[in-house]
């Protein structure tokens, strides 16, 4: 009998850097790479926010449509479908006689839920689902300690792991692949298909996220050219932008590493470089503190306990925090940003849940759930993470000390200009 394997693809939609790909086209004589939408990734949530909003599922349409594009320059196809994966994959096991299931593990509860499901309908095939590891910068597979064993304030792990630990070189795209023969590969499905409607581009934004993993390179790429030029000026660079593709998988974290290590021997542009690559390994780190601790990071007391929750104001507090209705200045800029481009920078990001944390006395799970909605580069391991460590319910109990709102408030808008931009 041939070998059949089928490739399921979730936050991992690219060519580069792909072991699991790789390694199905070499152990396979044909693939299956298969899409699914998953509904359950769109519904409602206990605090009244919706787990994808429309800016970043419009993302992930074209990240989906962009990697079935770059399977079809390789001679492949990916099959769409619509459904719960736990049922979809056993059927497609069976239709196309696979042999064998590949795929990326998650680490935050819900997709490892929705992993081990899979992986329990394909045991009573007899159907071997097979773990990659494929969204980090370090693998953990390569740490000389376990994961029980990484330190749990941030700077003792990124010590530990610069000295003990390597970078591996990416995965080279595949250039060829032998599809398993598909009568229908499914339709690219629409913003209408999760009930959700387009979001007009706000002319406020000189920027603009489009998924895929071509857009990706492309963006990478003019950071870097950007960061380069910048590095004659005292204007550095300092925030890439590139966490929407870093988020779908659209971009490595390796790729981002190996190309933006070329900068680091152009004069000047070291800090550049050092700062994206912090950001990657704060990344890598909530990613492996999920892997060590699981859920812990979703509940409102978390490691510690939460600070004074106004429980009678807080569904109002709520609703004007995520509307851009606090009637402070900067902290309603932040929201109306973000509300209308789904991006907003770090500092911006503190500002906005700090205020929603110690001012509005709102419990953090709230903002963080509204986040998920709204971020176009929203990860579960990133998002939650960062949300516990600045609610003080993380588990690097020291770093709460370190957020300062009204400092945050003169980095991110010296001059006020801010606050008008973004006033509605
Ligand atoms: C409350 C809060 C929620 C956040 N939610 C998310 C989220 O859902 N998804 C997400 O990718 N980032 C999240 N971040 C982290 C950070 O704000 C963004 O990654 C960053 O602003 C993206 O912009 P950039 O690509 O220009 O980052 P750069 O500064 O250029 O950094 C390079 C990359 O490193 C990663 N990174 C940088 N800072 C962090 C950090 N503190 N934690 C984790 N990764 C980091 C990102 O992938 C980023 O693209 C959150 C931060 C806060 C304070």
């Amino acid at each position: 009998m041939s070998k059949k394997i089928l490739v399921w693809f979730r936050n991992d939609l690219r060519l580069h850097d792909n072991e699991m790909l790789v390694e199905a086209i070499a152990k396979s004589d044909a693939v299956l790479p298969v899409y699914i939408l998953d509904a359950r990734l769109f519904e409602k949530t206990k605090y009244d926010t919706q787990k994808t909003g429309s800016i970043r599922a419009k993302f992930i349409i074209e990240s989906v449509e962009s990697l079935r594009n770059s399977l079809k320059q390789i001679g492949g196809n990916l099959l769409i479908a619509k459904g719960n994966p736990e049922e979809i994959i056993p059927q497609l096991v069976q239709e196309y006689e696979i042999t064998e299931v590949y795929h990326h593990r998650e680490v935050a509860m819900e997709e490892t839920h929705i992993s081990s499901l899979v992986e329990n309908a394909l045991w009573k095939l007899r159907v071997n689902l097979k773990h990659f590891i494929g969204h980090t910068l370090y693998n953990k597979e390569d740490l000389p300690f376990p994961i029980k064993d990484i330190p749990d304030a941030f700077n003792q792990f990124k010590k530990k792991i610069e000295r003990d630990s390597i970078i591996k070189p990416c995965f080279a795209a595949p250039d060829r692949i032998n599809v398993a023969e598909v009568i229908d590969w499914g339709n690219i499905f629409a913003l209408e298909d999760v009930n959700l409607e387009p979001h007009e581009k706000d002319q406020r934004s000189d920027f603009e996220f489009i998924g895929g993993e071509q857009e990706g390179i492309q963006h990478l790429h003019k950071v870097i050219n950007a960061m380069q030029q910048a590095a004659t000026s005292k204007n550095l660079i300092l925030a890439s932008k590139l966490s929407a593709w870093l988020a779908m998988g659209c971009l490595s974290p390796r790729k981002v590493y190996w190309e933006i290590k070329k900068m680091e021997s152009v004069p000047n542009a070291k800090a550049m470089f050092n700062h994206v690559l912090l950001g990657l390994l704060w990344r890598d780190y909530f990613r492996f503190m999920f892997k060590k601790y699981g859920n812990v990071f979703f509940k409102p007391n978390g490691f510690g306990s939460q600070g004074l929750v106004d429980q009678d104001n807080q569904q109002e507090n709520f609703n004007k925090w995520r509307t851009g209705q606090t009637g402070f200045a900067v902290v309603d800029a932040v929201m109306n940003e973000l509300n209308q481009t789904g991006y907003i920078s770090n500092i911006a990001r503190q500002t906005a849940a700090l205020y929603l944390i110690n001012n509005l006395e709102v419990s953090w799970v709230y903002g963080a759930a509204y986040f998920e909605e709204r971020l176009i580069d929203y990860n579960p391991a990133s998002n939650w993470g960062n949300w516990a460590n600045i609610a003080g319910v993380g588990n690097d109990q020291k770093s709460k000390s370190i957020f300062d709102l009204d400092k945050n408030i003169k980095n991110l808008d010296p001059k006020g200009n801010y606050a008008i931009t973004w006033a509605s």
